[in-house]
């Protein structure tokens, strides 16, 4: 390894000391015999100070370089009230180890706002401003502390088949690929196979995986290729027991990001409130009601929240201190989830968990019987054959459970307060992006 110290490990402390630093060229500032040089690395910035009178050598180089070369730098931990981060380096030697072409594609250093889709055509260089990168590093530490939070409640990591013969939602949404002699489709959802596990016997799984839709979108909040965090568990009692889960989970690992990633909340500016409350849980009815009376809104399809539903509805709870809500009980679902059930006040045990006005994620209790489950498909004329290798996985003994799938790159984009889901995710897919 090139021998090097970060930037974020360099301390007044260090007052005298020669270390070397590696990265990219952010800055330079030639103020006629004197010239700063601000290398960024990954944690951050620190700027050399190159003197002509001092070490004239050193400040002719300093004068050729380039903003974005890769260099190294190695001097003198000096400090300095001035220079940000209140350390800069006096300046021993400097290796430039490649060069950038000019001019760039983008500013990096300047706070010049580029149009989110050049800045995508050119992501590797976006990706180099600070605040861009550390929605990255914030993620990182966001997704460790949520696995590692299943990891110590005894969840198996499981891996389940991106390319499928169908889709647990249907036919429209599907990427069509080229398997052999068959036909067959991107992964939608890894749910059916969830399930199946938890007829296998698994208990408690959960997987970091990826979805595909083919929708034709044009919103803030979808993309094609989507980063999922799924999780099943065995006997439930009811949905509450999923809620449970996914409540204590995400303010683990919201917590975790305020405890860690404090450098990161910072470059974004992000002022992160945990939710330490419980999440209200209010049924679907309780949610158009809301809607209703305090807004004059009504969603047009009368069995699902509509985005300006969802925003409205987050800024109700949002008001009354609650960022993160269930809702509770949608009327008209799928038949993979528990409905109609004898005593509830619910149509289906299925949610929605809503942050910051935008839906997460889906889930609910299932249903675990498969001649109940076979009745409803019959009624909502789904043909059993599309689903023969799942209504067989749960034929021979299935303990009551349930799940969710929570969209990852939503909960970055919120826990980040990005505009755009793109945002969140390093080379996003949409309709009309494929590269880079
Ligand atoms: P929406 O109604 O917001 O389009 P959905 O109900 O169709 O979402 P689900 O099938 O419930 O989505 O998928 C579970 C989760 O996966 C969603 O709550 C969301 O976080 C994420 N998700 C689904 N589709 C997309 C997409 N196209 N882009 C980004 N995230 C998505
Ligand atoms: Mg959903």
């Amino acid at each position: 390894m090139i021998e090097r110290t970060y930037t974020s490990e360099i301390t007044e402390a260090m007052d005298g000391e020669t270390v070397s630093v590696a990265g990219h060229v952010h800055e330079l500032r030639d103020l006629g015999g004197l010239v700063f040089v601000i290398v960024r690395d990954r944690d951050g910035l620190i700027q050399g100070v190159f003197k002509e009178d001092r070490e004239p050598e050193l400040f002719e180089q300093a004068e050729e370089l380039g903003a974005e070369d890769v260099v190294r730098v190695t001097g003198e931990v000096t400090e300095s009230g001035q220079a940000p981060g209140g350390v800069e380096l006096v300046p021993e030697e400097l290796e430039v180890i490649d060069e950038a072409d000019a001019p760039l594609p983008l500013e990096i250093s300047k706070d010049v706002d580029a149009d989110l889709s050049t800045r995508l055509d050119h992501r590797g260089v976006d990706l180099r401003q600070p605040e861009v990168m550390a929605v990255f590093t914030l993620k990182s530490k966001l997704m460790d502390a949520m696995e590692e939070w299943f990891q110590n409640e005894g969840y198996v990591d499981v891996e389940t088949p991106l390319i499928s013969k169908g889709g647990a939602e249907g036919g429209a949404e599907l990427f069509p690929v080229v398997y052999y002699e068959q036909e067959a489709f991107l992964s939608q959802s890894p749910q059916l196979y969830k399930q199946i596990l938890m007829a296998s016997g698994f208990d408690k799984i959960y997987e970091v995986g990826t979805a595909f839709r083919a929708e034709d979108f044009a919103t803030s909040r979808h993309v094609s290729e989507i980063s999922m965090f799924d999780v099943e568990l065995s006997y439930i009692e009811d949905h509450h027991d999923v809620m449970d889960v996914q409540e204590e989970s995400l303010r683990y690992a919201l917590r975790a990001v305020a405890d860690e990633a404090e450098r990161e909340l910072d470059e974004l500016g992000v002022d992160l409130t945990v939710p330490e409350e419980d999440f209200p849980r209010i049924t679907f009815d309780e949610a158009l009601d809301i809607l209703e009376a305090q807004f004059g809104h009504f969603p047009e399809d009368p069995t699902d929240l509509d985005t300006k539903g969802e925003r409205l509805l987050g800024q109700h709870f949002e008001e009354q201190g609650h960022p993160a809500f269930f809702v509770v009980g949608y009327p008209g679902e799928k038949f993979y989830y528990m409905q109609d059930v004898e005593g509830d006040d619910i149509a289906s045990r299925k949610f929605d968990l809503i942050y910051k006005g935008q839906e997460l994620s889906s889930g609910g209790q299932r249903q675990h019987d498969v001649d109940v489950m076979k009745e409803v498909m019959a009624e909502n004329d789904v043909p059993e054959e599309n689903f023969e290798f799942y209504l067989e996985g749960l034929s021979y003994g299935t303990p009551p459970h349930g799940g969710y799938g929570l969209g990852i790159d939503r909960l970055v984009q919120k826990v980040c307060d990005l505009d755009n889901i793109k945002e969140a995710i390093l080379f996003p897919r949409d309709p009309t992006r494929l590269t880079p």
